[in-house]
């Protein structure tokens, strides 16, 4: 069973859409274990973000992340972080597949309404970037077998 870390970002929470999005996640089948709003401020960003500091669009990004909280979630399945990067869509919401959040919602490279991590090494690092350990909760084990075979889990 994996987590993932996924952020609905300022363009998604400014839009309404963080109970649309929520949703998405929960019908799949994906289990909520941890969930809160907070202000991200240039440190945590320039952590999150590290791969991108000298890029150009790197100054911009960090005004369109801290324009409003964040809702930042761990979302727990299995394979979870390849599934909601799947559902995530690429990074650009022009060019993202329709059926993915960002290819729905988003018309934008930047404004792209969520944050996915993109391989477990990552998952595991940004979930403990966002969330103390006391802020993930396991409450779902008897659900499981409505969600998988028992040689799935
Ligand atoms: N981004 C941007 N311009 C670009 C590429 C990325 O503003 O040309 C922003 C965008 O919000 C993206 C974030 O930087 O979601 C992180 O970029 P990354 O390449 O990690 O894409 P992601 O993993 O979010 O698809
Ligand atoms: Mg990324």
């Amino acid at each position: 069973m994996e987590s993932t870390l996924v952020l609905i970002k300022p363009s998604g929470v400014i839009r309404c859409l963080i109970g649309d999005i929520i949703a998405r996640f929960q019908h799949k089948g994906l289990i909520i274990a941890g969930l809160k709003m907070m202000q991200l401020d240039e440190a945590i960003l320039h952590e999150h973000y590290a791969h991108l500091v000298d890029k150009p669009f790197f100054p911009s990004l960090l005004v369109s992340m801290t324009r409003t909280p964040v809702v930042a979630m761990v979302v727990k399945g299995v394979d979870a972080v390849a599934v909601v990067r799947s559902m995530t869509g690429a990074t650009n919401g022009r060019k993202a597949a329709p059926g993915t959040i960002r290819g729905d919602f988003s018309m934008s490279g930047q404004e792209n309404i969520v944050h996915a991590s993109d391989s477990v090494e990552n998952a595991d690092i940004e979930v403990r970037r966002f969330f103390k350990p006391e802020e993930v909760f396991n409450y779902t084990d008897d659900t499981f077998k409505y969600l998988y075979a028992p040689d799935e889990v």
